[in-house]
């Protein structure tokens, strides 16, 4: 029999993490399943300048160290697996890893965040790794005084830019309207580079090369003028999708494929609540994720504190 938890926590980024902080300061038996590379998107992240109570700013990884030995201080157990599975049909939910542990949860908090999207064009697949990637902090190095392009007009885009705009010789964003989504701060930080330069209503037709990559077909949807640039690598940047592929057929989604919700923080299945970017179209900050954290653990709270309620007084009914 696998130990039964009272709230298992599915994802350690800072929504799963703050869920861990309140869960066991509400004196539940907390079990965080981190997945094998835990912590989310903030470990791809530099300097965080706008979660609060760093006025320096702080680095991605390093607030999340912060948080992870803050929940396992306080006494949050961890395991680092994927999930492959989750039982949603009564409570205690089983869920089984990859490695084919089991644990059992009276409730189960999801938080799993969002993975990058990609462009979906043939080509793509081809170079992924061999020069094309979404990950500036982890790949950038390789292309060290090299010329990149970044697709995408958004803050990660911005953000993408800005790191490699440091290592990089030059940096062309590529972005398919000719104004950025991105927040102010980071475009003027953008446009303030000398060797980030811009091409505007542009979209990727394909990437070239032999084994690396070495130019990309751009098309401009204005003019419908196709240009090769020489490039030796890509960083796509155009946002995220939900990471709920293993939940589809167990709770209800909605169309974009995030975890539905009621009242916050409830799934369709009672017992299971979910917290951030999983079920956040619209925010996706790492303090709304957090924030939302929060709120599961409370909710998980209420709901265990109701199901011994009814269990109690069914004892006292026999
Ligand atoms: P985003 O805001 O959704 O931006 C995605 C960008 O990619 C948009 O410019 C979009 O173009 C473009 N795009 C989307 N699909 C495309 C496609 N198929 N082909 C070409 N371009 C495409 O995503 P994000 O930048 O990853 O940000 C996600 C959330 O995280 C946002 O809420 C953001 O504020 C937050 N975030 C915050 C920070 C921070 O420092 N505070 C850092 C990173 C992310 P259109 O503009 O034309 O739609």
């Amino acid at each position: 029999m696998p130990k039964i938890y009272d709230i298992i926590i599915i994802g350690a980024g800072p929504a799963g993490l703050t869920a861990a902080i309140y869960g066991v300061r509400a004196n539940r038996k907390v079990l965080v399943i981190g997945g094998k590379n835990p912590g989310g998107q903030l470990m791809l992240t530099t300097d965080v300048e706008d979660f609060p109570g760093f006025p320096n700013s702080i680095q991605g990884p390093d607030l999340i160290k912060n948080m992870t030995e803050q929940a396992r201080r306080l006494g949050a157990e961890f395991f680092n697996d994927n999930v492959a599975s989750v039982n949603t049909n009564k409570p205690p939910f089983e869920i089984t890893t990859e490695t084919k542990k089991k644990f059992s949860g009276k409730t189960i908090i999801i938080a799993v965040g969002s993975a990058y999207k990609w462009l979906n064009i043939p080509s793509e697949y081809k170079f992924k790794g061999h020069g094309i990637s979404t990950c500036a902090v982890c790949d950038g190095y390789f292309f060290k005084n090299k010329d990149v392009v970044v697709v995408g007009g958004g803050d990660t885009a911005m953000r993408e830019a800005l790191f490699l705009s440091n290592l990089c010789k030059t940096v062309t964003v590529v972005h398919r309207r000719d104004t950025l989504r991105a927040q102010a701060v980071l475009q003027e930080r953008a446009k303030a580079r000398k060797n980030i330069k811009w091409l505007w209503n542009s979209d990727v037709q394909e990437f070239l090369g032999n084994k690396n990559l070495e130019s990309v077909k751009i098309k401009n949807i204005k003019t419908n003028k196709e240009t090769i640039l020489k490039t030796a690598g890509a960083f796509i940047a155009i946002g995220h999708e939900p990471a709920t592929g293993f939940l589809k057929q167990h709770i209800k989604l909605d169309a974009k494929g995030y975890v539905a919700v009621k009242n916050q923080t409830e799934t369709s299945v009672p017992g299971i609540f979910v917290a951030g970017d999983v079920r956040d179209f619209k925010y996706q900050q790492a303090i709304t994720a957090a924030g939302f954290g929060c709120m599961a653990a409370m909710d998980a709270d209420a709901y265990l504190q109701g199901f011994r309620e009814i269990s109690n007084k069914s004892k006292k009914q026999k």
